[in-house]
């Protein structure tokens, strides 16, 4: 297999980013926000219409069975 021929780098010099710093009120909420949407989530996919039951009906059950299987969650 050939090689290309790669041109030597020159020494330029590179200017390290500085890190932006973001206040904890900016992004606290938003964390959250998304820790209480994944707690949700995994609810809704492991545990509604199994255990527990917040929504009348199978569908949530039925729509999300595969799943559960898959992830491992006890279904039924
Ligand atoms: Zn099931």
């Amino acid at each position: 297999m050939a090689h290309p021929i790669i041109a030597p780098r020159t020494a330029a010099p590179r200017t390290i980013p500085a890190p932006v710093a973001i206040p904890v009120r900016e992004w606290l909420p938003w964390a959250a926000f998304v820790g209480i949407l994944a707690l949700a989530l995994l609810y809704i996919v492991g545990l509604e219409q199994g255990a527990t039951q917040i929504f009348h009906g199978e569908w949530v059950h039925e729509w999300v069975h595969d799943a559960r299987h898959v992830l491992g969650f006890p279904c039924h």
